[in-house]
């Protein structure tokens, strides 16, 4: 029997900088300490923040007028950053790095007077973020007929477009939504901005999610990222599954010709439940 973990799995550096910058500094916080939103979207580090007294809001209207307010690692416009200190909260900020990169890029395509396309979702904070960032006039789209339903082909051939992607978001179908807006839309300027360590992840569990009898994808649902590993090796093995902890393993999935397994995990999941995970596939097969 062979058990392995792909090369890249548990947190990412955007995570990994968002997590220690909260846990190894929240003593020096002015309390009370509120988080806007989930710091990354993982339960296991949801819960780990509540546990450390910090008090998870929906937006500004649920804090007081003092204490400090930490910005997750998705992001969030610079005029909501604004509206915070104006309220008299200090602001710690665990943005990832790559986030405030694209939210630089939307701003510089949009200063260009381009229509910005952003593939992504919605309701992500991170998309929030971006679009926030150039006053919600950017098109958030999920499925590239979203754009032919809402651009005329006059405008698509005669106005300027910009085009960027929310970091997590599936590298090929990125690239087959650019190949073909190259060709319908006049004066287009793309930038990938998928987060490699998105991309790295989603390359490798293409590559190998058909070699394996099993393919257990560690994540919570809520994470995008996790859902797009699931989706590609789903695609790939009908035998891959989606689990957030240890617990939710099924002794059937381990019965009868199971030779191999491959274990991969979001960006978010923490390393002690990934070792967890594995430790109880081994003794489930004893
Ligand atoms: S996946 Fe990329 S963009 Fe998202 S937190 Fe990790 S490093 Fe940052």
């Amino acid at each position: 029997m062979r058990i392995d973990k792909t090369r890249k799995i548990g947190f990412c550096q955007g995570v990994r900088r968002a997590y220690d910058m909260v846990r190894e500094n929240r003593k020096f916080f002015k309390p009370p300490v509120y988080i806007l939103g989930d710091l990354v979207h993982n339960t296991y580090v949801i819960q780990e923040v509540k546990n450390w007294g910090i008090k998870r809001v929906g937006d500004l209207s649920e804090t007081g007028y003092e204490g400090t307010m930490i910005i997750t690692a998705h992001g969030v416009s610079p005029d909501i950053i604004e509206k915070i200190k104006t309220k008299g909260l200090e602001v710690v900020d665990a943005t990832c790095p790559r986030v405030t990169f694209v939210i630089q890029k939307a701003v510089e395509l949009f200063n260009q007077d381009r229509i910005l396309l952003v593939f992504g979702n919605k309701e992500h904070k991170e998309v929030k973020a971006i679009n926030g960032a150039i006053e919600n006039k950017g098109f958030v789209f999920a499925e590239l007929k979203e754009i032919f339903q809402n651009f005329s082909q006059a405008d698509l051939r005669r106005k300027k477009f910009g085009l960027i992607s929310q970091t997590t978001r599936n590298i090929d179908k990125f690239k087959s939504i650019s190949e073909i807006l190259k060709k319908k839309i006049r004066d287009l300027e793309i930038q990938d901005t998928i987060c490699p360590a998105t991309y790295e992840r989603q390359k490798e569990i293409s590559m190998k999610a058909a070699q394996y009898d099993l393919v257990l994808v560690i994540g919570s649902e809520i994470s995008q990222n996790t859902k797009e590993l699931f989706k590609i090796g789903k695609g790939l093995n009908s035998n891959v599954y989606l689990i957030d902890n240890e617990r939710e393993l099924k002794d059937e999935w381990f019965l009868g010709g199971i030779d191999s397994i491959l274990i991969c995990a979001g960006a978010s999941m923490p390393d002690a439940v990934i070792n967890r995970v594995f430790e109880q596939i081994k003794k489930k097969l004893k």
